[in-house]
C-alpha cells in the first residue's frame, strides 16, 4: 500500500508487508506468514527478534525507571561505557540515539579539538568516501559520498570534501591544509557491501598519523560483533581516534554512541554537545543486555564462522549463474553483487518467505542474526540460490 492515502510522509518506498510478531530468526506477518529473516532490520536485531536476554533486561527496567535526563548521574550510562571501552581502543562515550547522530557528534568533536585543544580552528575539513553513507542530518548527509541522499537539500554545511575509496593516491593528493580527519567506513554496507583493502586502510592511519589528522571509523552497521568482531577496525590492526556506533547496539532500542581515545575527552565541555534522550535508562539497559550477550557468548567468533560458511557456500553454489557477479563479505556482512537490479529479486525472496536488503541497485545484503541456526541457514540460502537461478534463467 502507498502512503498517499495515509497520515504519514512518503518518504519510505515500503515494501507491501506487515510484520506482527517476531522471534529469533523468524517473522509474521499480518497474515500469519512465516518469514526468514536474513537483514535484521537493517542489521540491527543482531541477536534476533525479541532476544530473551535483552527483553528481560528491559522488562526490569521499565518496571524501575526510564528517564530522568542527562543533568543527573546514569549508572547504566556508565556500565556500557565501561564495556565499549574495556573492549576497544576508546578511552571516552557519548551517547544519542541514532546512527546519524552519533557521527554528527563525531564531527563536532573533531571541529571543536582543533578549535580548542590544537588551537588550529583553519583545519576543520573532513575527507570521506565515494559511496559512503554515514546518515540523513543535514551534516552527515553532506559526509555521505552519494549524490542522491543529497538532492533538495542545498544549501549544505561546508567543509566535506571526497576522495574515491581503497585508492590511497587519489587520497593523498585530496589531503589539504583545511583537513582535520580521514572519516571511514572498513565495509561500506549501503554503499554495496564494499570492503576496504588491508593495504589502503593501513596508508589511511599512516597518512592521518603523518598529517596530524584524526581518524573517524564509522562502524554503526559493521560494530557489535557483524562483521566476526567486536568492531570492524580490528580486521585491520589499526586504532581509530574516534569510532561511532548504533544500528546493532540496543538490539532495536534507538541508540547510537560516538566513542573516543584519551586525546579527544576534553574538546567536549560541560554544555558542548548533548541530547536529551541520549543513553537514558531503557536504551542503555539494551545495551548492556546486548553487549554481555555479544562478549559471553562469544558471537563474534560464531559471524566469522558463519560468515566464512555463507560466502563459500553462496560461491560454490551460484558458480556459473550469469546473474551473479561476485559474492563477498565480511562475518555476517555479505554482498551478492549481481549484473542487473535486485529489486525482483528481492521480491520473489519475500515471496518464498525469505526477507534480504539490497545494497546500491546491483547488490542483495544479507544480514543475519548472530544466533541464526545452521538449519535455517541453510534452507535460506537454497531459496536464495534457487531463487537467483530462476531470475537468470527469466533474464536469458
Ligand atoms: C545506518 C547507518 C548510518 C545512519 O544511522 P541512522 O541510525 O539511520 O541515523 C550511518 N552510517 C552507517 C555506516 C550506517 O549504516
Amino acid at each position: 500500500m502507498g502512503e498517499g492515502a495515509s497520515s504519514l510522509f512518503p518518504n519510505y518506498g515500503r515494501y507491501g508487508l506487515t510484520f506482527v510478531k517476531g522471534e529469533g530468526s523468524r517473522l509474521w506477518d499480518d497474515t500469519g506468514k512465516e518469514y526468514l529473516d536474513l537483514m535484521c532490520g537493517l542489521a540491527v536485531t543482531n541477536l534476533g527478534h525479541a532476544p530473551k536476554q535483552v527483553s528481560e533486561r528491559l522488562k526490569e527496567q521499565v518496571d524501575t525507571l526510564w528517564h530522568t535526563s542527562n543533568l543527573f548521574h546514569i549508572p547504566n550510562q556508565q556500565r556500557l561505557a565501561e564495556l565499549l571501552t574495556d573492549n576497544s581502543c576508546a578511552d571516552a562515550v557519548f551517547f544519542c540515539n541514532s546512527g546519524a547522530e552519533a557521527n554528527e557528534a563525531a564531527i563536532k568533536l573533531v571541529r571543536r579539538y582543533f578549535q580548542k585543544i590544537v588551537g588550529k580552528p583553519e583545519q576543520y575539513e573532513i575527507i570521506t568516501f565515494d559511496q559512503s553513507f554515514h546518515g540523513r542530518t543535514l551534516a552527515t548527509l553532506t559526509a555521505t559520498g552519494q549524490d542522491k541522499v543529497k538532492d533538495g537539500f542545498a544549501p549544505l554545511p561546508d567543509g566535506f570534501v571526497y576522495a574515491p575509496y581503497n585508492d590511497a593516491t587519489a587520497l593523498e593528493r585530496v589531503i589539504g591544509p583545511k583537513t582535520c580527519a580521514i572519516m571511514l567506513e572498513m565495509v561500506q554496507g549501503e554503499g554495496g557491501v564494499n570492503r576496504a583493502e588491508p593495504a589502503f586502510v593501513k596508508r589511511v592511519a599512516e597518512l592521518c598519523e603523518q598529517h596530524g589528522l584524526l581518524l573517524i571509523v564509522d562502524e554503526i552497521q559493521t560494530g557489535i560483533a557483524r562483521t566476526g568482531k567486536l568492531f570492524a577496525y580490528e580486521h585491520y590492526g589499526i586504532e581509530p581516534d574516534i569510532f561511532t556506533l548504533a544500528k546493532g547496539l540496543g538490539s532495536g532500542m534507538p541508540i547510537g554512541a560516538m566513542l573516543g581515545k584519551e586525546k579527544l575527552r576534553e574538546a567536549f565541555s560541560a554544555g558542548s554537545h548533548g541530547s536529551t534522550f541520549g543513553g537514558n535508562y531503557l536504551s542503555t539497559a539494551a545495551g548492556i543486555a546486548t553487549m554481555e550477550t555479544i562478549l559471553g557468548d562469544k558471537l563474534s567468533e560464531r559471524a566469522q564462522e558463519l560468515g566464512t560458511y555463507i560466502v563459500s557456500t553462496l560461491q560454490q553454489k551460484l558458480a556459473g549463474n550469469p546473474l551473479v557477479k561476485e559474492v563477498r563479505g565480511l562475518g555476517l556482512l555479505i554482498g551478492i553483487e549481481c549484473t542487473q537490479p535486485v529489486a525482483d529479486p528481492i521480491t520473489a525472496l519475500q515471496e518464498k518467505a525469505v526477507l534480504v536488503v539490497s545494497a546500491g541497485p546491483n547488490v542483495i545484503r544479507l544480514a543475519p542474526s548472530l544466533l541464526i541456526a545452521k538449519e535455517d541457514l541453510d534452507s535460506g540460502l537454497d531459496v536464495i540460490c534457487s531463487v537467483l537461478s530462476k531470475q537468470s534463467a527469466a533474464a536469458v
